[in-house]
C-alpha cells in the first residue's frame, strides 16, 4: 500500500500540530506507523491522500450512522448553507430538531444544545449539583464523558474510592469531588453511598460503555443505579454520547426501559457537525440559566448548519426497521468472526450490542469492567489492524476503540469485512 502522501502530510502536519494532530487518537501512536490522511467519503467508504480505499467502521468515531455524504444531509446542509452561517439569535432550526427529537423520546421533556459531547457532560454535572445542591459524582473506571478537568480521573490503587488524576495539568481541588468505582459492582455503588451521605449528586455513566472496549452491563446494575440514586435524592445522568440514536432512537434508556434523570448526547446527534445536548424533565431543565441559576452558554449553540445536518439524519433514523436492519447486519459481522473463532480455538470474540462491535483478543464473551481487559493482548492487535489496512478495511486506530456498522454498509461490504478480518486473525494466531 502506497502511503507517500500521507507521510509527507502527517510530516507537515507535526510542524503545526502537536503530535500532528487536533486530538490523540488520530496519531496513530497505538498501532505504530503513520495515520492515513482522508481525502473523502462516501457510504461506507473512505479514501486517503494515496488513493487507497477502504471499508469505514470507524465512521468518524460514531457520528456518521447514514454513512459518508449522505445525499440528504449533504442536502439539508447546502439548503442552510444559502441562508447565512450563523447569527447567535434564535432560529426556526433548533426547533425543528428540538421537535424531532422530543416528539419521538418518552425519556426527555426539554433539551439544551451545545457544541460537544464533552461541553453536553460537563453542564449536565453542573445542573446536577445545582439541582440537588450536592457535590459529588460517582464516575466508573471504564467510561469517557469528555475531556473536562473533574472527569480525567482515574481509579486509584487499591481500595480507594478517590482517584487520582489521569492528566497533567489538573488540580487536585478539580477531582477531589470525583469518586471512581468498578463497573457493574452495585456493592460498592451502595458503599460510597453510605460512606459520602447527602453529599452526592450525582451518578454519571455511559450506560453502553463504548470507549474502552465495550463493556456491556447487567441490566440489574442499571437497575440499581436507578434505584440508588431514587433513594438517596441523587440523580442519574445517562452519558448516550455514544449509544444515543446509535442502540435505538431512544437510545440506551429506551434499550434497557430506565427512566434516566439526565441524558448527554453528542456524535449522531448532528449528522456529522459539532452537536452535543443535555436534556431531562421539565422540572429539572428549568433549573438552567435564562430560566434559572445554573450558568450554560454557548456562542455557536444550535448553529443552524448543524441542526439542519442533524435534523436530516436523525429524520432517516426514524425510518420503519432502521435500527432492526442495522442490527442484523452488525450480528453477521460478529457471529461469522466468532464462528472462526471457535473453530480455530483461537483468543478472540467479537462482542456486540446494536450496531456497535468490539473486537478482543480473549475468549471471554462477557467482559464488564475496565480491569477485564487484558492490556498485554493490545500487541496482538498491531498486526491484526495492520492487516486490515492492507485488504481494505479502517477502525479506529486501536484496539480499545469500538467499530460502528452504519446504514451504508452493503451486505457485501460486511462480507468482504468477514474475510478479510478472519484472515487477518489467522495470521495474528499463525
Ligand atoms: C465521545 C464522547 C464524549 C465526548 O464527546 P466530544 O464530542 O468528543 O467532546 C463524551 N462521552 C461519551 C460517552 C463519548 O463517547
Amino acid at each position: 500500500m502506497n502511503r507517500d502522501k500521507s507521510i509527507a502530510l502527517f510530516d507537515k502536519a507535526k510542524q503545526y500540530f502537536p503530535g500532528g494532530v487536533n486530538s490523540p487518537v488520530r496519531a496513530f501512536k497505538s498501532v505504530g506507523g503513520n495515520p492515513l490522511f482522508i481525502e473523502k467519503g462516501d457510504g461506507s467508504h473512505i479514501w486517503d491522500a494515496d488513493g487507497n480505499e477502504f471499508i469505514d467502521y470507524c465512521c468518524s468515531w460514531g457520528p456518521l450512522i447514514l454513512g459518508h455524504n449522505n445525499p440528504n444531509v449533504r442536502k439539508a446542509v447546502e439548503e442552510a448553507l444559502s441562508y447565512g452561517t450563523s447569527f447567535g439569535a434564535p432560529t426556526r432550526k433548533e426547533n425543528e430538531l428540538a421537535g424531532l427529537i422530543l416528539n419521538n423520546h418518552r425519556f426527555i421533556e426539554k433539551i439544551r444544545f451545545v457544541s460537544s459531547g464533552t461541553e453536553a457532560v460537563m453542564s449536565a454535572v453542573r445542573l446536577a449539583r445545582g439541582y440537588t445542591k450536592k457535590d459529588k459524582v460517582i464516575k466508573f473506571e471504564g467510561c469517557y464523558h469528555g475531556h473536562f478537568d473533574s472527569m480525567l480521573v482515574k481509579a486509584g490503587s487499591g481500595l480507594a474510592t478517590f482517584g487520582t488524576s489521569s492528566s497533567e495539568g489538573v488540580p487536585a481541588s478539580q477531582i477531589s469531588d470525583t469518586i471512581v468505582l468498578p463497573l457493574n459492582n452495585l456493592a460498592a455503588v451502595e458503599e460510597a453511598f453510605r460512606q459520602f451521605k447527602d453529599q452526592i449528586a450525582c451518578i454519571l455513566i455511559e450506560p453502553v460503555p463504548a470507549n474502552n472496549g465495550l463493556l456491556i452491563q447487567d441490566s440489574e446494575f442499571l437497575l440499581g443505579l436507578r434505584d440508588i440514586c431514587s433513594t438517596n435524592k441523587s440523580l442519574l445522568i445517562f452519558d448516550e454520547v455514544i449509544s444515543g440514536f446509535r442502540i435505538g432512537f431512544e437510545g440506551a434508556a429506551g434499550y434497557y426501559d430506565i427512566q434516566p434523570d439526565i441524558m448527554t448526547y453528542g456524535k449522531i446527534i448532528g449528522g456529522g457537525l459539532p452537536v452535543g445536548a443535555y436534556a431531562s424533565s421539565k422540572e429539572i431543565m428549568s433549573c438552567i440559566s435564562p430560566e434559572g441559576g445554573v450558568y450554560q452558554a454557548g456562542t455557536l449553540s444550535g448553529n443552524p448548519i448543524a441542526m439542519a445536518a442533524g435534523k436530516a439524519q436523525l429524520e432517516q433514523c426514524l425510518k420503519e426497521g432502521f435500527y432492526q436492519s442495522l442490527q442484523v447486519r452488525t450480528r453477521q459481522l460478529a457471529d461469522n468472526i466468532n464462528w472462526h473463532c471457535q473453530e480455530k480455538n483461537y483468543e478472540a470474540r467479537v462482542l456486540t450490542i446494536g450496531s456497535i462491535f468490539w473486537l478482543t483478543f480473549s475468549k471471554d464473551g462477557k467482559i464488564q469492567s475496565a480491569d477485564q481487559i487484558d492490556g498485554d493482548s493490545m500487541s496482538k492487535f498491531t498486526n491484526f489492524y495492520n492487516g486490515l489496512l492492507e485488504n481494505g478495511v479502517y477502525l479506529g486506530p486501536s484496539g480499545y476503540e469500538v467499530g460502528f456498522v452504519s446504514e451504508a454498509h452493503s451486505n457485501e461490504d460486511i462480507e468482504k469485512t468477514i474475510s478479510t478480518i478472519n484472515t487477518a486473525l489467522d495470521k495474528v494466531f499463525a
